[in-house]
Formats: C-alpha cells, structure tokens, sequence
C-alpha cells in the first residue's frame, strides 16, 4: 500500500557520540521464545537529553563493511526522560537477538549490532549517538487521545510513553490505547511472567491494552493484529476521526501493514484510508518507527 508522503531518515548525524556503561543485560523473554533482551546503560553526560519515544544510535565496534567508518543501528529508548528507575542519566533499551538468511549462500548469519548488544557484559563500554525521532513523542495536552500500535520490541517507546502519562504526568485525561502484536503470549514484551511493567497500568480508567497473538505461533502473523484493530473498528475509527488523536506506530514494517489493511477495511476503502491518513500526518499526528 503506497503511503510515500511518510518520510523516515535514511542517515543520522553520528558525529556526537558518547560512552555508555552496562549497568545490566537481562533476558525478557523465557529460554522458550525469542530472545529480547533489557539492556540498561548508563549515560554519563549531561548534554544526552531525549523524551519518550526517541531513540539511540548504537555504533558496533569494526570490523566495517568495505567503505564504511561505522555500523550503527537505532534502539528505542523504553525509559521516561527521569531515567530508568527515576536514575536521569540511566536508560533501558530492548534488543531482539537477530539473524538474517544470506539471500546468496542460504546460510544463517547473525545480526552484527544485535548479537553485540545482547553479549555485552556489565561494565563494558558501549558507544552510543542521538537522541534521535523528534517526531516519535508524546503531546503536551493531556487530554489527547494515543493511539499506539506496535509488534516485538516496538513496544519499548510505549512502554516510555504509558510510563509518562500515568506516572509522571498529574492525570491523563485523554483515552490511551495499546494494540500489541506477538507470535504467542511468552513474546509480550513488558506484559509476561518475567516483566509486568504495563500490566501495572491495567487499572487505569482511561487506558485500554488489546494483545493480539498469531494463531499460527511458529510464524509472525501480522494479520492477527489488523483482526484485533477490527474487532474494535468502531471505537478504532470514532478515535481516528477525533482532531485530539495521535497515532504511533512501531515495531516491524508489517505491523503498519496490517494496521493500513484493517482501516482501508473500516473506512470503506483503500483510497478512503489513505485520504485520511494522510490529513492526521500533515496534522503531525501521526508517527511511525518502522523496521523491517
Ligand atoms: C527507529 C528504529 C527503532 C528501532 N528500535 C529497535 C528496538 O527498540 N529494539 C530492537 O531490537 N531493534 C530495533 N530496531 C532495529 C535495529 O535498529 C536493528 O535493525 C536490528 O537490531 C538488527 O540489526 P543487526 O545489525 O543486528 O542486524 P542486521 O544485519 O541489520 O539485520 C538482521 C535481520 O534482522 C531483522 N530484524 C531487524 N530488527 C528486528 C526486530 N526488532 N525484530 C525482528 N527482526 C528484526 C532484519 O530484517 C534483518 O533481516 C529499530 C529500528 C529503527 C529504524
């Protein structure tokens, strides 16, 4: 589906960088599902400055690609801007341990920045950029209504943003909405056994979390989180219609996919959505944090 009027930045100024210390590296998720990992960092410089939603740089030691000075890949930063556990110069990012399938020999190989992170030691040095995604925050008036929609670690800015609002905010009268996908129920992020983090805001009158779980749970289903989106069409739509409502979207590519098939089915059409998505983007109220 063709949305190119939305931009995402293909280069990032890495010239600043700072030193971060490991302070912890924990697995989120138990042995029996994919591997995430909570990496917290210490940052100890008082010009790294960042809101929820905005991300790090990470710069992976060499060896380098031929013709590059550098690899650098974005993690979204999952803590409020106090710091995590209230520690200002303190962040928590988390990293799925990836692979890729070379398209030429077959054969698996591991992600370079990924399998980094998720082997770093407590007390290693890790070389860090940004903060980057001005455009990936929370607004200012709290009677606006958040949409947020994500798959894997694209929950970690939301996990910022719901630590925000009900936390460090005085009252978020606005409506919150969380639609979250994974393969099954050991893969949600922040909402299993290991971590509980946002279950702790099931209470609150003015959110709601809608987990969606592939029903094939060997493969990523991206169409079980559009199903959850149509479940609630109604409450979906009457939302997106609302000039008060802004609209996340993170994680992988697909998530925004799924999300893309199910309002073009709310709204009666294809083009239909895509008008409409199109005025709440050049409302700046719509944002995305996409990888594929
Ligand atoms: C704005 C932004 C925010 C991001 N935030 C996070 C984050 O909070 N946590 C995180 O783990 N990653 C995040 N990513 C992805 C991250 O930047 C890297 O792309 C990822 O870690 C893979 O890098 P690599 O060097 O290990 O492997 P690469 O060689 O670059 O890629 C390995 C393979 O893994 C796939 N892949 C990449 N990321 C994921 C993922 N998260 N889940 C499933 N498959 C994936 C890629 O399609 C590729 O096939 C973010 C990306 C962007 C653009």
């Amino acid at each position: 589906m063709s949305d190119e009027f939305f931009i995402q930045p293909k280069t990032y100024d890495t010239s600043t960088a700072y030193r971060a210390s490991v302070l912890s590296n924990d697995r989120m998720t138990p042995e029996v599902a994919h591997e995430v990992r909570q990496i917290i960092l210490r940052v100890p410089s008082a010009s790294f400055i960042y809101v929820e939603g905005q991300s790090i740089g990470v710069l992976a030691p060499p060896p380098y690609d031929f013709g590059s000075d550098h690899y650098m890949r974005l993690y979204s930063i999952a803590s409020t801007r106090s710091g995590e556990n209230g520690k200002g110069a303190e962040i928590a990012i988390c990293v799925r341990r990836c692979f890729y399938i070379d398209e030429v020999s077959g054969e698996r190989y591991p992600g370079k920045c990924s399998n980094y992170l998720c082997d770093v030691r407590v007390g290693d040095q890790v070389r860090i950029t940004g903060p980057y995604g001005r455009h990936f925050i929370v607004p200012r008036d709290n009677t606006s209504n958040l949409v947020m929609v994500g798959t894997g670690t694209g929950i970690a800015p939301f996990r910022a943003f719901l630590k925000h609002i009900f936390e460090e905010e005085a009252e978020w009268k606005g409506k919150v909405r969380l639609f979250y996908g994974a393969q099954t129920g050991l893969d949600l992020l922040y909402m299993n056994d290991l971590n509980n983090d946002i279950g702790h805001y099931y209470d609150m009158a003015t959110f709601k979390a809608f987990e969606a779980l592939s029903s094939r749970p060997a493969f990523d289903d991206p169409s079980a989180l559009g199903n959850k989106i149509e479940e609630n069409a109604a409450e979906v739509w009457e939302l997106i219609q609302d000039p008060k409502t802004y609209v996340y979207v993170a994680g992988l590519r697909k998530s925004s996919e799924a999300l893309d098939t199910a309002l073009s089915h709310i709204a009666g059409s294809k083009e239909a959505w895509m008008r409409r998505k199109r005025e709440i983007y050049f409302d700046d109220r719509w944002a995305e944090h996409l990888y594929d």
